[in-house]
């Protein structure tokens, strides 16, 4: 399901530009406008959920994709010393966009506790 007024379902249909990763029939990966590290790519179900909260059972899927594709693109980056996977989920965590994504950033490195 695409909804129609979503930043991302518009990048999905192509409505808005992105630089794209990799993309499938269930997947898009494409580059951060404002990218905080010299990777930073977010990874998108094309299925409309709006966040971690809204994931249900029968996504299990999907999830683990989003994983294994930012997996793939680490490895193709060459981010051996290191990558940080970040989903944020509702004002406390900063999400700003309402479709699921998967933040992989490398290249740089991150401290810890995140700010
Ligand atoms: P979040 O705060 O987790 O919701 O992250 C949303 C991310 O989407 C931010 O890192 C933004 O820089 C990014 N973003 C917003 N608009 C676009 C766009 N048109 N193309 C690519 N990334 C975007
Ligand atoms: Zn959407």
């Amino acid at each position: 399901m695409v909804t129609k007024e979503c930043l991302f379902c518009k990048i999905i249909k192509k409505e808005i530009p992105s630089k794209a990763e990799y993309e499938d029939d269930e997947m898009l990966a494409f580059d951060d406008v404002n990218p905080q590290a010299p990777t930073h790519i977010l990874i998108i179900p094309k299925k409309h959920i709006e966040q971690v909260a809204d994931i249900s059972e029968t996504d299990a899927e999907i999830v683990g994709k989003l994983v294994l594709i930012a997996r793939k693109l680490a490895a193709k980056r060459k981010l051996e010393k290191g990558y940080r996977l970040v989903f944020n989920n509702g004002p406390h965590a900063g999400q700003a966009v309402y479709h699921l994504h998967l933040h992989l950033l490398g290249g740089r490195k991150f401290v810890w506790p995140p700010g």
